[in-house]
C-alpha cells in the first residue's frame, strides 16, 4: 500500500507537501527583538530615574536575583537612587486572607492615584516560595489598579527566608521612589513574624479587620495590634454597619489598654467598606494627619533613621549567615557534625563551636 495514498493519481489535485522536520517556534527575527538588552549599572539608574517601568522592573528583578553578578550591579543601581529615594509615605498593610486586602487595596490606590499621587504596591511573602508564587501584590487581584498607568505592582520575591525577602523589597523600595513613586504600600498577609519585617520600613502600619466573626478580638496577635497606626474595619455595608461599628467599638476599648506608642500618635479606628468604596477618604485623612503629626513632632525622620540602622544590622547578619553557610570547610563538615549531635556523640553547643571554629580558621587561612 501507498503510504500516502492520497498522492494516488486518483486524487491529483490534493497532493501532499513533505514537511518540513523542524518548524522554528518562534519567527527568528521577533526572537531577536525579544532578547532583553543588557543594561549597565549607569543605563539602569538613567532609566529609572526617567520613571522608565521596564527598566525599572528589569532592575527589580536583579535586586530579587540570588545570582553573584546580578547582586553585583543591584547593589551599585541602589546606591545610585539612594540620594533620589525617601520621598515618599510608605505604608504597611495586613490583614488575614479574606480580610479585603486587594480589594481594599485597589480602592485606596484609585483614590491615591486621582489624587494624583504615583503609587507602588509591593509584598512580603515569605511562603511564596512554597507556594510557587505569591498570592500577594498579584495583579489579577487588584483589577482597576493594574491597568492605572500610575501604579506599579509587583509580587512577592520568593526568597526562601523571611529576611531575604524583606530586604529584596525595602531594596526595591529605594528603586520605585527613585522612579518617582511617591506613595508605597507593602502588603503581608496577617499570620505572624512577616508583619515586623513590614513594619521595619514602612512609616504607616495599617491593619484591615473584619466583624461579625464573632469575638472580634481573637485571633489577631497582640503585637500586630501594637504595631497598627490605624485599624480599619472592612466590609461596613449593607447589614454588617452595625456590626462593623460594634467591632469598631470594641477596637477602641481594647486598644486603650496599649500603652502609649513612642510617636505620640493615638491609633484610630475606622469602618469602611473596601467594594462599595465607602468611607476611604477618611482612612486617607487618618493618613495624612499621621504624617503631618509625625513630620512635626520630628518621629518621622527619626523613625526613618532607626529603620537604616536596623537594616544595617539585617544585612550584616544576612551576610554572616550566607557567608558562614557557602563556606567550603562548613559545608563539607555540616551533615556529619550534624549526625553527631543526633547520635548523641557531642552536644549542641560544641557542634555549634567546632562549626565556628573551622568557619573563622577557614577564613584566617584564606
Ligand atoms: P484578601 O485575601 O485579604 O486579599 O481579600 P480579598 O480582597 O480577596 O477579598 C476577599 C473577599 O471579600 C472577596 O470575595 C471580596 O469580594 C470580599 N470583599 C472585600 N472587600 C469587601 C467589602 O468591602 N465588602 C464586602 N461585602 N465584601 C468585600
Amino acid at each position: 500500500m501507498m503510504e500516502h495514498p492520497e498522492n494516488d493519481d486518483l486524487y491529483k489535485g490534493l497532493k501532499i507537501n513533505k514537511g518540513v522536520a523542524d518548524v522554528p517556534t518562534i519567527n527568528p527575527y521577533l526572537k531577536s527583538r525579544l532578547q532583553r538588552k543588557e543594561y549597565t549599572p549607569s543605563e539602569f539608574v538613567e532609566g529609572i530615574l526617567a520613571g522608565n517601568i521596564t527598566i525599572l522592573s528589569q532592575a527589580v528583578t536583579l535586586v530579587e536575583s540570588s545570582k553573584y553578578e546580578h547582586q553585583q550591579i543591584a547593589q551599585e543601581v541602589i546606591e545610585k537612587c539612594l540620594p533620589y529615594a525617601g520621598n515618599s509615605v510608605r505604608i504597611g498593610i495586613t490583614g488575614v486572607p479574606g480580610a479585603g486586602k486587594s480589594t481594599s487595596i485597589d480602592a485606596f490606590g484609585m483614590h491615591l492615584i486621582e489624587k494624583g499621587r504615583k503609587l507602588a504596591v509591593l509584598a512580603i511573602d515569605p511562603s511564596s516560595e512554597r507556594s510557587k508564587g505569591s498570592i500577594l501584590g498579584d495583579k489579577t487581584r487588584m483589577e482597576e489598579l493594574s491597568r492605572a498607568k500610575n501604579a506599579f505592582i509587583r509580587p512577592s520575591p520568593s526568597a526562601g527566608s523571611l529576611g531575604g525577602v524583606a530586604r529584596k523589597t525595602r531594596e526595591t523600595i529605594v528603586l520605585c521612589e527613585a522612579a518617582g513613586f511617591n506613595s508605597i504600600f507593602v502588603e503581608t498577609v496577617g499570620v505572624g513574624q512577616s508583619e515586623t519585617a513590614v513594619h521595619s520600613m514602612v512609616d504607616f502600619f495599617l491593619l484591615i479587620q473584619l466583624a461579625g466573626t464573632g469575638d472580634e478580638l481573637q485571633g489577631i496577635k497582640r503585637g500586630i495590634m501594637e504595631m497598627a497606626d490605624g485599624i480599619i474595619i472592612n466590609k461596613a455595608d449593607g447589614d454588617n454597619i452595625d456590626k462593623a461599628k460594634l467591632a469598631a467599638n470594641q477596637f477602641r476599648n481594647a486598644l486603650h489598654l496599649f500603652p502609649p506608642s513612642d510617636s505620640g500618635w493615638i491609633p484610630q479606628v475606622l469602618t469602611y467598606s473596601g467594594y462599595y468604596k465607602l468611607g476611604i477618604k477618611e482612612i486617607w485623612n487618618m493618613v495624612d494627619e499621621y504624617i503631618k503629626f509625625t513630620k512635626d513632632n520630628g518621629y518621622f525622620d527619626l523613625k526613618r533613621n532607626d529603620q537604616s540602622k536596623y537594616w544595617m544590622y539585617e544585612s550584616i547578619n544576612e551576610t554572616l549567615r550566607d557567608t558562614f553557610y557557602h563556606n567550603p570547610a562548613v559545608r563539607s563538615k555540616i551533615t556529619e557534625t550534624e549526625q553527631q549531635v543526633l547520635n548523641n556523640e557531642i552536644s549542641s553547643f560544641v557542634a555549634a563551636k567546632q562549626m565556628m571554629d573551622l568557619f573563622l580558621e577557614n577564613l584566617s587561612n584564606k
